[in-house]
C-alpha cells in the first residue's frame, strides 16, 4: 500500500458524495509537486513512501496516529500531541522506536522538506509487517511516518454561519472494548457515524456513549455555553481527550470564563445557548443546529465568536511548547 501524499485530505473529508447539501472541499488535492514523506528515519518522495501489504496497521488497523498543526512555522502543542501518541501506543502495547525528540525532529524535517509553514501533519505508527494472523508480537518492526500537507475540513462559510449536525445511531466505542482515548488507526466506529451524518446532509455527527450520554463528534470534541459558562463532556464519557479541547478550556479560563465538565445528554445541547466543536483540523467551529433544531437563536453565539477570535490570535502568536 502506498502512503498517500496529496490524497491525505481526501481521507479527512470523504470520497462519498453526500445526499444533502454539504460536500467536501477538494482544493488541496490539486497540488502538483511531489511531497516528501519522512518514513522510518528517511525523507523520500511520497510515491516511494510505502508500507507492506502485510503491515498490521493495514490488515487490522493496528497502530496509532496524531493529527498536528503548524502555524507560521510553529508547531502547535507538539509535545502534547507526541505524549498522547506515546500514551496511545503504550495502551495498545506498541513500543515506538523513536524518542519524543526524534519525532519532533522528524516533524520539523518534514515541514522544511516541503517548504511548509502552515500545515497539517499526520504522524502514524503502524504495528509493522508480520505473518497473517492477529499476533502483534510476530511483527518485526513498527513503521513510523510523517506526512506534512494541508487540510481544510469545512468550508469557510460554515465558520461564519455555523455547522448543522445530527445525532448518529452509531454509538462511540464502549470504553471497555477499546478506549476512545486511544487514537488508533481503527476509526471505523467514527466513520460509520460520519456516513450517517453525510447521508443526512451534515458535515459532522454527534456520537453518544453506551449509556446515552453525549460523548463527542466523529472527529471533534463538543462544547456548549449555558448560563454564561462553558461545558464539555468529561473524559470518562468515552471521548478522545482533544488537544484543542484542552487548549480551549485553558483559553476560556484565562479569559475569566467558568468551565465545567458535567455528564451531558442531548437535552443539554437542545437547550444550550451556544454550541461549538474543537479539533486540530477543524480548529473552533460554531454549531447552530442539532437534529434540525436550532441551538439558541440559530446563529453562532457571542461567546463562541469570542473564543474563535482568541484561538486565532493564540495560534498566530503562540510560542512553541
Ligand atoms: N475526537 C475525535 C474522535 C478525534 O478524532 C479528534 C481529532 N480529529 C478530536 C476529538 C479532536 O482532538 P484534537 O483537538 O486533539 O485534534
Amino acid at each position: 500500500m502506498k502512503t498517500v501524499g496529496t490524497g491525505q485530505t481526501r481521507a479527512e473529508g470523504t470520497s462519498t458524495e453526500p445526499s444533502g447539501t454539504w460536500s467536501p472541499d477538494r482544493s488541496s488535492l490539486a497540488s502538483t509537486s511531489e511531497k516528501q514523506v519522512w518514513i522510518n528515519g528517511q525523507l523520500v518522495p511520497a510515491s516511494q513512501a510505502t508500507v507492506s501489504v502485510y503491515d498490521h496497521g493495514l490488515l487490522y488497523g493496528d497502530g496509532v496516529f496524531e493529527g498536528i498543526r503548524a502555524y507560521g512555522g510553529r508547531v502547535l502543542k507538539m509535545r502534547s500531541h507526541l505524549l498522547r501518541l506515546l500514551d496511545s501506543a503504550r495502551a495498545i502495547a506498541l513500543s515506538v522506536p523513536y524518542s519524543v525528540e526524534q519525532l519532533e525532529s522528524a516533524i520539523r524535517q518534514s515541514l522544511r522538506a516541503n517548504g511548509l509553514r502552515d500545515a497539517y501533519i499526520r504522524l502514524v505508527v503502524t504495528r509493522g509487517a508480520g505473518p497473517l494472523g492477529l499476533n502483534p508480537y510476530q511483527c518485526r518492526q513498527p513503521v513510523v511516518f510523517v506526512i506534512a500537507d494541508s487540510i481544510q475540513l469545512y468550508p469557510q462559510e460554515m465558520y461564519e454561519r455555523g455547522l448543522e449536525i445530527v445525532t448518529a445511531a452509531t454509538i462511540r466505542n464502549h470504553p471497555a472494548a477499546l478506549s476512545p482515548r486511544v487514537k488508533s488507526l481503527n476509526y471505523l466506529n467514527n466513520i460509520m457515524a460520519k456516513v450517517e451524518g453525510i447521508k443526512a446532509g451534515c458535515a459532522e455527527a454527534l456520537m453518544l456513549n453506551h449509556i446515552g450520554l453525549v460523548a463527542e463528534c466523529t472527529g471533534d470534541n463538543i462544547f456548549i455555553v449555558r448560563a454564561g459558562e462553558l461545558r464539555t463532556p468529561p473524559v470518562h464519557a468515552g471521548i478522545l481527550e482533544g488537544i484543542t479541547r484542552n487548549l480551549v478550556i485553558d483559553l476560556a479560563r484565562s479569559m475569566g470564563l467558568a468551565v465545567r465538565e458535567p455528564d451531558m445528554t442531548r437535552h443539554d445541547i437542545y437547550t444550550a445557548d451556544e454550541c461549538f466543536l474543537t479539533g486540530t483540523a477543524a480548529e473552533v467551529i460554531p454549531v447552530t443546529k442539532l437534529d434540525a433544531r436550532p441551538i439558541g437563536d440559530g446563529k453562532p453565539g457571542p461567546m463562541t465568536l469570542k473564543l474563535i477570535a482568541a484561538f486565532r490570535q493564540l495560534v498566530a502568536n503562540a510560542p512553541e511548547d
